[in-house]
């Protein structure tokens, strides 16, 4: 048994530390935030290797898991259907997931308050500092503290995040404030709205107390649109009072004007299904979208994984899916190498070339609505159909 520490108590973190507990393991997990991790009701699409690493971590996989969509419509912008597929697809949330994992974690191993700032280590073990004077030692050290990871800052500081040339406005609007229309033609399906140069995704997921219940559900959407830097980015990054969050704007803090020019956009670009959705979320937030691309996951004693190791762009809706994956790939490598730098290696030579792929497929499945909006930096030409049919797939599975 070994000692294995784990910085990020996220999805990715409880990943990697259930599956380690289950592997027979003393796990730490060395979380910064005082407070309960909140999901903000954001989707998440789920594929069978989701399922598969949560039965792994020792979580329970059943109806309770999210909602089921059969099929994808494409809306045109008169609310009509364009293009539909079959797709039977489970949808669930950030917060679904978290509670799945965090419920089979014993609270002793998940430390809050715990800020890591830095990483030691020697020949037999690693220690973590963190920002209030506390230390953790362990053989080994997993590193799941998201994309502006301190851990990765240590150890490959020139790996950072590159800005993709548009965000995600994101938000969940609950079942009952919709009309008929929109219920009948959408709200059952995956639904996509494709205005030239963006992209916005819906699907129903659970509603308050996870309920998946007619009536009590919400619809939930990801609207990709340009907003060039710095100009466009920073102004949807400044508060209503001028207050600039160059790292990421509180969702409470997103500009009002900002809300209000999105949705009267929307009632232009979009199918009137999709416009009702906007005006009637509460609280849309937005997400500025990165790639994060490593060459090198395994520093000795410690590892990259999750969104730490590699942020791909969401349109393959692989980002909790992969961190599953790191997590039962660690598990693996110190089952046969013991909690030693070789286990990293063996680690770094399973997910590496896996997550460099990912990032790289997801850039191309965004890269067309920049070369639609006339940017040079997307040359990739993609019909309706194929941005429907290769939207929150697993890339293994489409190659299967
Ligand atoms: C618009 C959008 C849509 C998405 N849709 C999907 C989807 O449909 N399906 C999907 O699978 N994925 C999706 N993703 C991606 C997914 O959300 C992420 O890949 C996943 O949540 C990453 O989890 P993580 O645990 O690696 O990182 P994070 O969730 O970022 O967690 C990092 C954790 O580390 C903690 N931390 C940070 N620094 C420190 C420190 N110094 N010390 C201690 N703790 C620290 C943080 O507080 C946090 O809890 C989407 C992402 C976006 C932006």
């Amino acid at each position: 048994m070994a000692r294995i520490l784990v910085a990020g108590g996220s999805l990715g973190g409880l990943f990697a530390a259930n599956i380690l507990l289950r592997e027979g393991h003393e796990v730490v997990v060395l979380e910064k935030a005082t407070e309960s991790l909140d999901g903000r009701g954001a989707g998440i699409v789920t594929h069978k290797a989701l399922e598969q690493a949560l039965l792994r971590a020792g979580a329970r996989v059943d109806e309770t898991l999210g909602v089921r969509v059969e099929g994808r419509v494409q809306l045109q912008p008169d609310g009509s259907a364009g293009f539909t597929m079959p797709m039977p697809q489970v949808l669930t949330s950030w917060s679904r997931l978290y509670q799945i994992l965090h419920e089979v974690l014993p609270p002793q191993n998940y430390v809050q308050g715990a800020n890591v700032r830095s990483v030691q280590q020697d020949a037999s073990s690693v220690t973590v500092h963190c920002e209030d004077g506390r230390s953790f030692s362990g053989d080994l050290l997993v590193a799941s503290d998201g994309i502006r990871s301190a851990v990765r800052a240590q150890y490959a500081p020139e790996i950072q995040p590159e800005y993709a040339g548009y965000v995600a406005w994101r938000g969940v609007c609950d079942e009952y404030l919709l009309s008929n229309y929109t219920l009948s033609s959408v709200f059952e399906s995956f639904g996509f709205g494709l205005p030239p140069g963006e992209q916005l995704i819906g699907y129903p997921v659970a509603g308050n107390g996870n309920s998946t219940l007619r009536g009590r559900r919400r619809y939930n959407f990801v609207w990709y649109r340009p907003a060039p830097e710095p100009d466009g980015l920073n102004a949807l990054l400044t508060d209503a009072d001028g207050n600039f969050y160059a790292l990421g704007i509180p969702p409470h803090k997103v500009a009002w004007r900002n809300v209000a020019a999105m949705r009267e956009a929307g009632r232009h670009l979009l199918a009137p299904q999709f416009a009702e959705i906007l005006e009637k979320t509460a609280q849309p937030f937005l997400q500025p979208i990165y790639d994060v691309y490593s060459t090198q996951l395994a520093f000795g004693r410690v590892v990259l994984m999750g969104d730490a190791a590699f942020v791909a762009r969401p349109h393959p809706g692989m980002g909790v899916t992969k961190a599953g994956l790191d997590g039962g790939a660690i598990a693996d490598a110190i089952r046969r190498h013991g909690a030693t730098p070789a286990a990293s290696l063996a680690y770094e030579a399973e997910r590496l070339q896996a997550g460099q792929f990912l990032v790289q497929h997801a850039r191309k499945l965004g890269a067309y609505m920049q070369s639609q909006a006339g940017s040079s930096r997307g040359t990739v030409a993609r019909s309706d159909e194929s941005v429907v049919r290769q939207t929150a797939v697993d890339p293994a599975e489409m190659a299967a």
